[in-house]
């Protein structure tokens, strides 16, 4: 093992030297924090557009079904699919027609995967991942720009619809109807009208999902409402071709954004006079450009440009699953497991010896966290907030654990600032940079990585606040016990204490 002196571990650099790790890790913890925040900040800007994703080709000619004069699309926002087979109205509509399950792809957000819907192009192609404010003019291929007479309902969030070029948008003015009824009469009435394309935005489960949670009560009785109101709707246009589906689902305890099955994948059907009843809902998933593909040839448009999902009978023979999620490289992989590597490496070089124990700090705090929110992923609100509160609360035994061992290495006198710092965070830091490389990108956002790197960064700030802590009392400790103790092993107390306090003077540990 290196000579701890080498490292700033001399005799002597005594109380100082443990105040100056105090304000060193302090400094370390602000620096995490500022880090995390940016990275978070970048989740939501958009990137370039991307790679179509590989799925089987459409055959040449698509099956015949022909277009048809009235298209409705009514996307029930936020429902998930466990819930939407429990609905008899949605149950009766996708019976007498193509019943499936919808891919929607990543990140699982409102506004890009309506994108999908209304482009053919999947999030990392148009560049629009993770956006949450409403586009500044319809993108391009936006299929109800192409529709003349387009409507869209919305029963909040307005902006949403609002973004795609529909020709009529309502509510006219603000961003959501006064209440339920009158949504509802809208909704009714434009689905009723000779419109080509109407859309209907039903907002009320996403809501209740938000406030309470899938396994709520309230979200229940949303979705059922929700329901009540498809069947209204259905009733309203019985020979019209309807599009029934969400765009992601939320946990039981609420929020969406990752790619976990339970989110990622919904229930969608297809009816309508000239549409064959088939049950999919056993089947793998087709894709959301899939879905998107069967909207357009059913309002009559040719596929847009990118747009590579097939209609619906060719994309169920060849589901390709999971083709639409963004996937790291094999070299970005290779280059994580390096950096992973290094942190290991770090702490050897750097001299942490045996004290790299204290790692499992890093691994306790992980696990607490899984064991309060599951797998670090963007559906979990706790690994969005800036400050971090929650998810630093369930990471508690973590930090309790390297609060104790710095407190017990500061009273000790052992206070290499090098070595200490090896000790406790070359691993994790190296962990949570391999994390940070195989989702680094603009935006810097892959299934569960992107959720780990917030998670590992927040571990690693309020480690760093733990720490300093820790150390702040194990330097109180040792000055009271011996005003300017000596520093390094060689210190260790192993004759009666000189200092002033008998008391509190016998070691630590
Ligand atoms: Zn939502």
């Amino acid at each position: 093992m290196a000579d701890p002196r080498v490292f700033g571990g001399g005799p002597r650099p005594g109380t100082r030297a443990c105040w100056a790790l105090v304000l060193v890790a302090l400094l370390a913890a602000v620096a995490f924090h500022g880090g995390r925040r940016a990275f978070i900040r970048a989740w939501f800007r958009d990137g370039p557009p991307g790679p179509a994703p590989r799925l089987a080709p459409a055959p040449a000619e698509d099956p015949v079904r022909s277009p048809a004069d009235r298209v409705r699309v009514v996307l029930i926002d936020g429902l998930s699919e466990s819930v939407a087979a429990t609905l008899p109205a949605m149950g009766a509509l996708c019976a007498r027609g193509i019943a499936l399950r919808v891919d929607a792809g990543f990140p699982t957000v409102s506004l890009p995967v309506q994108h999908v819907l209304w482009t053919g192009r999947t999030q990392q192609q148009s560049g629009v991942w993770y956006r949450t404010t409403p586009l500044s003019r319809p993108p391009a291929g936006s299929l109800p720009a192409a529709v003349p007479g387009a409507v869209a309902v919305a029963e909040s969030h307005r902006s949403i619809a609002g973004s795609f070029g529909f020709e009529r948008v309502l509510p006219e003015a603000g961003d959501r109807f006064d209440d339920a009824r009158a949504f509802e009469a809208a909704a009714v009435r434009a689905v009723a009208s000779a419109a080509p394309l109407v859309f209907v935005h039903v907002l009320r489960v996403d809501a209740a999902g938000h406030a309470a949670g899938r396994a709520s009560r309230r979200y229940g009785e949303a979705a059922r409402s929700a329901d009540a109101l498809l069947g209204r709707l259905q009733a309203a246009a019985p020979g019209a071709r309807f599009f029934v589906l969400a765009d992601h689902g939320h946990r039981a305890e609420g929020g969406h954004g990752g790619a976990e099955p339970s989110i990622r994948i919904v229930r969608a059907c297809v009816a309508g006079p000239e549409v064959a009843p088939h049950d999919g809902t056993n089947e793998p998933p087709v894709h959301m450009v899939d879905l998107a593909a069967e909207l357009a040839a059913a309002v009559g448009h040719a596929r847009a440009s990118g747009a590579v999902g097939r209609r619906l009978p060719a994309a169920r023979r060849a589901p390709s699953p999971g083709a639409t999620l963004p996937r790291a490289s094999s070299a970005r992989i290779a280059a994580a497991a390096l950096v992973a590597a290094a942190g290991v490496a770090g702490a050897v070089v750097l001299g942490a010896g045996r004290q790299v124990a204290i790692s499992v700090w890093f691994v306790l705090a992980l696990a607490a966290f899984a064991a309060r929110y599951g797998a670090p992923s963007l559906s979990v609100p706790a690994v969005y907030p800036p400050v971090g509160r929650d998810a630093a609360v369930a990471m508690t035994p973590g930090f309790l654990l390297l609060a104790a061992w710095a407190a017990r290495r500061g009273a000790r006198g052992r206070v290499a600032p090098v070595r200490t710092w090896a000790a406790a965070f070359s691993v994790p830091a190296g962990l949570v940079a391999a994390a940070f490389v195989a989702c680094a990108g603009r935006p810097p956002l892959l299934p569960y990585a992107t959720a780990t790197v917030s998670v590992g960064l927040l571990a690693l700030a309020f480690g760093h606040a733990a720490a300093a802590l820790g150390f702040a009392a194990g330097c109180l400790i040792a000055a009271r016990r011996r005003p300017g103790v000596d520093d390094g092993p060689s210190a260790r107390p192993r004759r009666p204490c000189a200092g002033r306090s008998p008391a509190a003077g016998g070691p630590v540990s």
